[in-house]
């Protein structure tokens, strides 16, 4: 078979645009290496997750804080499940992290010569530097700085409207990856030293989510592919408060959030009952209990519950908007006769982040030579819960810490020739997808997957049988896709083709998503068990997902990587 594919070498290859992307292409560069960047959106401005994000930056900064600290507030949170070498090498680092955005001119407020922080739930000490933005649009401020630090190093080439297929191997050392230029179809091969992944998430895969439907787990699913271990994949974080109504802030969630936090908002049903009160005592966490509500049908009208701060003196709640900077809300919600001194604001819990990922060691570095992996995509740096604001610290620093790994590794090691045949493989499949003539159109799978996850991958719904189901039918999807057929077959800008693609992996991974689910037998973090509701201690262990060599899921129980476990990696069951 003729490869259609040009090949473009570098030393090392990011997959992935977002704030582990840019900052491991920016510390690699920094080490005098060539990097060439990869995004399947335009560089900057994609579907990233970063540019979502609402809160700064957690570090330990100030003192009486620290990062052990912050380590053993992460770890508490992470209920027994985080990598703990990699928290404690993650945290500590945190602060140097924070300090190259300080230099890059990422802008905070500040009071008296301090950089003002707030004090996030579950932290000892306020560690999260506010941001000079309106309150819940942090990440606009990293998307000014960080992809123009990476233009302005000349070792950062930029493929961006670029999507990856495929990691590519020769003799199982990863040596690039293969994918094509959505503007004009064109295939490419990138030959790399070293390969980061920093792909992101699979949120985008759930009918109603704060992410971006452009995160549908591609990174996850081709690490799958590679022979790369997944970890935690059953965890998930879901941000408890996003706006349903009025619409006009569908999905807009961080300023909501803040004034929650800030102001201490109350939930309510639809019978005026403060239903979080019930919950005292239990291990019900708030996003779980408010889904009950919706789903037993105690909720609002457009598909939430009532978020209200009522109890408080209008004036201070103005101030508070004021303070914020957040007064276009105040505005945008009179145009819906809210005035929210007085009327409440309906919420759902939306997914916000997989917690789970490629197993890696404090390295960064995956069971796979060649490959790293950082940001979302990457496993163990949470356990099985968030501290409130520290994804964007534990993922941008992974980032920082990947590149560093990488350029001391490019340095070691040669440039290798991928497997040809595994090159060819993958052009010829993505070509096919595109020429097929099947039956089945790609909106309609995605819109059966939307309804599988709500069903048995949310807040509630898992139990055995309705999680023996879901991958009963996720399997019939993949049956499905097998016969899709595209109405547009040509390779230039061809969106319904790159939808078809996506869809591939989302299937892959939500099928191991499902199955770690089933694996774990009991509940913990936002993992909620209808068949076993409390926690178990003989559960602190991670499930580590691995493709077998007929294309299997492996499914192997492992005692957690900690201080005291040493490396962690002895098979304790396998199903
Ligand atoms: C709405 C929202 C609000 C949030 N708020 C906060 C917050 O306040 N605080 C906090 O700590 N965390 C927050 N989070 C979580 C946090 O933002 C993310 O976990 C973190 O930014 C992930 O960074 P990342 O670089 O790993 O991935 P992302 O920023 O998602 O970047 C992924 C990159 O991979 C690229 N990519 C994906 N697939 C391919 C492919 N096949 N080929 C090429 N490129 C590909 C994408 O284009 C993108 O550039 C929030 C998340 C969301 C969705």
């Amino acid at each position: 078979m003729f490869l259609k594919a040009n090949t473009v070498t570098t030393d090392i290859l990011i997959i992935g645009a977002g704030g582990a992307g840019l900052f491991a292409a920016i510390q690699a560069a920094e080490q005098d290496v060539e990097v060439l960047v990869t995004t399947k959106g335009p560089f900057g401005k994609d579907g990233a997750a970063t540019w979502m994000a609402g809160w700064g930056f957690n570090a330990a900064v100030y003192e009486p804080d620290s990062p052990e600290l912050h380590a053993q507030d992460t770890l508490r949170v992470g209920q027994g499940l985080n990598n703990e070498d990699l928290v404690i090498k993650l945290t500590a680092n945190a602060p140097n992290v924070f300090e190259c955005m300080r230099h890059w001119g990422v802008r905070y407020f500040r009071h008296e010569g301090m950089i003002l922080q707030n004090h996030l739930p579950g932290h000892t000490y306020a560690r999260t530097p506010r941001l000079a933005r309106p309150a819940g649009m942090g990440g606009l401020e990293y998307r000014r700085v960080l992809p123009k630090q990476a233009k302005k190093r000349s070792n950062i080439k930029i493929l961006d409207d670029f999507y990856i297929l495929e990691i590519l191997q020769k003799n199982s050392i990863v040596c690039g990856a293969v994918g094509f230029h959505l503007p004009t179809g064109e295939f490419q091969i990138i030959k790399a030293k070293v390969t980061v992944l920093a792909a992101g998430g699979m949120m985008g895969n759930y009918r109603f989510t704060s992410a971006s439907p452009t995160l549908t787990g591609d990174g996850l699913a081709m690490a799958f592919r590679a022979g790369v271990e997944l970890i935690d994949m059953e965890f998930a974080d879901f941000y408890t408060n996003c706006v349903v109504w009025p619409p006009l802030m569908y999905g807009d969630l961080d300023w909501i959030a803040n004034l929650r936090y800030d102001l201490r908002g109350i939930f309510y049903n639809k019978k005026g009952d403060e239903f979080l009160r019930r919950q005292k005592g239990s291990l019900i966490s708030i996003p779980v209990a408010i889904q009950r509500e919706i789903q037993e049908n105690r909720g609002s009208p457009h598909g939430g519950v009532y978020l209200s701060f009522r109890h408080l003196p209008g004036n201070l709640i103005d101030d508070w908007f004021a303070e914020a900077g957040s007064l276009k809300w105040v505005e945008r919600l009179y145009e819906f006769n809210i005035d929210i001194k007085r009327n409440a604001v309906e919420v759902a819990p939306a997914p916000l982040e997989s917690l789970g990922g490629c197993r890696v060691n404090s390295d960064l570095e995956t069971n796979i030579p060649g490959l790293l992996a950082a940001g979302e995509v990457a496993g163990g740096c949470e356990g099985a819960y968030t501290l409130a604001g520290n994804p964007i610290c534990l993922y941008l620093t992974t980032g920082y810490l990947a590149g560093l790994k990488a350029a001391n590794l490019a340095r070691e090691l040669p440039l290798l020739d991928f497997e040809r045949e595994q090159g060819d493989e993958v052009v010829h499949e993505a070509m096919m997808v595109r020429e097929r003539h099947g039956e089945e159109r790609p909106i309609s799978l995605r819109r059966e997957l939307q309804e599988l996850l709500d069903h048995c991958g949310h807040l509630l719904g898992r139990n055995e049988d309705s999680l023996t189901a879901g991958i009963k039918k996720v399997r019939e999807l993949r049956e499905r896709w097998n016969v899709v057929g595209l109405s547009y077959k040509m390779p230039r800008n061809n969106l319904e083709w790159l939808e078809a693609l996506q869809l591939k992996n989302s299937l892959e991974i939500t099928e191991v998503f499902l199955k770690a689910a089933l694996s774990r037998k009991e509940s913990r973090g936002l993992h909620y068990r209808e068949d076993y509701p409390e926690p178990d201690p003989a559960w602190i262990k991670n499930i580590v997902l691995v493709r077998d060599a007929q294309g299997n899921i492996e499914v192997k129980i492992e005692p957690v990587h900690s201080k005291a476990t040493g490396c962690g990696r002895g098979v304790e069951g396998v199903s």
